[in-house]
Parts: structure tokens; C-alpha cells; sequence
């Protein structure tokens, strides 16, 4: 049997390696596209390799059908490109990209940040960009607003969440997602004093909520602003 290891066949102009499994409990063989895009093909104990080979072959047609399957499947790399907007700090900023000399910055409103090629996806450079920004930013709000409402924080975390704005927990940590520097500021504020009231009220209880209301008097406005504009917020 001449060698099987580096057997490839072509799905779609890629060429996906093929793995064969000898099973002695497996009764026929079965054919697998891996996600990771590799082809696996079981062989029977009464099997052959030579027959497993014709057996891809003839399951060409379904190995590029279930290739469509794991390709619709994956969520797209979200690409980020010059002229696309984004949300900072409540307002629309437009991404663009410019040259000085060898190198090329990414400006978007007041801001910039160095991008290591004209072509390519400007996401993670401006993640990276406004993720450190947040750290700086968010930590001195949540500091100002602490003392302004007699809260102690004992620690600040800035986090790339995907679905909270926000968490405390009752040694006095408060959690942030970085994507707060997009919103507006009183919208910000806001949240950060959600969480800072949950220091002393670790539920939404009526009681937490007069707390809120307190130290936030337009919080509705604020609650409402998220619920129309969440959408907008991470890119
Ligand atoms: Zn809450």
C-alpha cells in the first residue's frame, strides 16, 4: 500500500489533509470534515485503506457542501476599514489612515494610534488603542465618582466583556468593559455608578434602586440611551 500519511484532497481550491482511523467496532466507513478543516475517514476492521481512498473521492461533491456548512457557520472576522465610523466617547468618529513617512497612523477623532500596514483590518490596533485608554480613563472616573459619592473601591478591572457593561463583587472590585469609553459621558457615569451603589447593595432591590436614583438623578435617560443605542456600541 504505497504511503497514506500526507494523502490532501482539494475542497474548494484548499487543500484539506486526510486522516484515516482504523475502529475495529466501526462496521462501514464514515466520512468527517473537521472544523479545523481536516477530511477524517474511519476505516472498518474489514476495510482497507486503498477502498478509503476511493470513498473521499467519491464523497467529493458532499466534503465541499459540508466545507459551505463550516464556513457559514464560523462568525466573520469583523473587518474594520478606513472611512468606516465607529462610537467614541458618544460621538461618530470616522477611521482614517495616514501616512507619514514609513508609517502609517490610524486618526479617528482627536485620537491616533500607529497601525503596522496600510491594508490590512484596523481592529485589533484600535481594540488595543481603546482598551488602554479605557484602563486609564475609566480607573480616574471611578475613582472621582467614588469619593463624590462616599463608595470605596478597593480595586478596578477593565475588561473586554462582550455582553455586561459592568460587575461588582462584594470585596469592593469593580469591573468595567472597556467599550464604556464609547458612550456618552453622563451614560458612562451612569453605569459606573450603578456598580458603585452595588457596593453597598448587592441586588436590585427597590431599595438599591433609590440609591441609584440618588446619586444619578436623570438614570432613566441614561437607561434609555443604552437600550436604543447598544447596537451601535462595540464595532
Ligand atoms: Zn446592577
Amino acid at each position: 500500500m504505497p504511503p497514506s500519511e500526507g494523502d490532501v484532497i482539494e475542497i474548494h481550491s484548499h487543500r484539506m489533509p486526510i486522516l484515516y482511523r482504523r475502529h475495529a467496532r466501526a462496521r462501514n466507513y464514515v466520512l468527517r470534515l473537521h472544523f479545523t478543516k481536516t477530511v477524517i475517514v474511519t476505516i472498518p476492521r474489514q476495510g482497507t485503506k486503498r477502498f478509503a481512498r476511493e470513498f473521499v473521492a467519491s464523497r467529493k461533491s458532499w466534503l465541499e457542501k459540508q466545507w459551505r456548512i463550516i464556513e457559514a457557520r464560523r462568525v466573520p472576522p469583523h473587518v474594520l476599514r478606513p472611512g468606516m465610523e465607529i462610537l467614541l466617547r458618544g460621538q461618530p468618529v470616522t477611521l482614517e489612515l495616514r501616512r507619514q513617512g514609513q508609517h502609517w497612523h490610524l486618526h479617528f477623532g482627536a485620537e491616533r494610534t500607529p497601525v503596522a500596514n496600510s491594508d490590512g483590518n484596523l481592529r485589533p490596533a484600535l481594540e488595543r488603542y481603546l482598551h488602554n485608554a479605557a484602563r486609564v480613563e475609566l480607573a480616574r472616573r471611578v475613582q472621582e465618582l467614588a469619593r463624590e459619592h462616599a463608595s470605596i473601591v478597593k480595586h478596578i478591572v477593565i475588561r473586554n466583556q462582550k455582553s455586561r457593561w459592568g460587575s461588582c463583587s462584594c470585596n469592593g472590585t469593580i469591573s468595567l468593559n472597556w467599550r464604556l469609553i464609547q458612550l456618552p459621558d453622563y451614560v458612562r457615569d451612569y453605569i459606573i455608578i450603578h456598580e458603585l451603589m452595588h457596593l453597598k447593595e448587592l441586588n436590585h432591590s427597590p431599595g438599591f434602586w433609590r440609591e441609584v436614583e440618588k446619586a444619578c438623578p436623570d438614570y432613566r435617560v441614561a437607561e434609555k440611551w443604552l437600550k436604543r443605542n447598544s447596537g451601535q456600541v462595540g464595532f
